[in-house]
C-alpha cells in the first residue's frame, strides 16, 4: 500500500459546534497524519468552484450557501491508503446510513450538514489539495 494524501474539510456545522479536535482525534487514531491545516472562511466563488461537479444537482445552491455559512477547516491528511481510509472513517454521505463509529454517524446534523468532506479518488485528491494549498504549506 502506498502513502497517499487526501483533502479533508471540517464543515461549518462542525466548526460551529467546536468539534474540530474531536474530528481530528478520529483521523489521528486511524493513522492519518494532519500534514496541513488552516481555518478559513470560504468565498461563494471558492465554494461554488470546489463543488462545481454538483452544479446540476438540486442541492447545489443550498450546499454552497451552507459551506459559506461559517468557517471551515481545510486539511491535508497523509497515510497508507489515505483516500479510502478517510472515506471509511467519515462514513456514508447520509448520516442515517453511516456506520455507528464513523464521524458522520457521531457528529453530522443532516445529509447536507454532514461535518466533513473527503476526496473520493487519488486523482481528485491531488486536484482538491492543489485548489487550497501551496506545496510549501504541506509539512509531513
Ligand atoms: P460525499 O461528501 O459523501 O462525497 P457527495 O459528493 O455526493 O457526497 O455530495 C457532496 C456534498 O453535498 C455532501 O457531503 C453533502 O454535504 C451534500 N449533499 C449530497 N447529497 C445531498 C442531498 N441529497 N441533499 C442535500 N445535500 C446533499
Ligand atoms: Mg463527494
Amino acid at each position: 500500500m502506498a502513502t497517499e494524501r487526501t483533502l479533508s474539510i471540517i464543515k461549518p456545522d462542525a466548526t460551529r459546534r467546536n468539534l474540530t479536535g474531536n474530528i481530528n482525534a478520529v483521523f489521528e487514531e486511524a493513522g492519518l497524519k494532519i500534514v496541513a491545516q488552516k481555518r478559513v472562511q470560504l468565498t461563494p466563488a471558492q465554494a461554488g468552484a470546489f463543488y462545481a461537479v454538483h452544479k446540476e444537482r438540486p442541492f447545489y445552491k443550498d450546499l454552497v450557501d451552507f459551506m459559506i455559512s461559517g468557517p471551515v477547516v481545510l486539511q491535508v491528511l497523509e497515510g497508507e491508503n489515505a483516500v479510502a481510509k478517510n472515506r471509511d472513517v467519515m462514513g456514508a454521505t447520509d448520516p442515517k446510513k453511516a456506520e455507528a463509529h464513523t464521524i458522520r454517524a457521531r457528529f453530522a446534523e443532516s445529509i447536507e450538514a454532514n461535518s466533513v468532506h473527503g476526496s473520493d479518488s487519488a486523482e481528485n485528491a491531488a486536484n482538491e489539495i492543489r485548489f487550497f494549498f501551496a506545496e510549501t504549506e504541506i509539512l509531513p
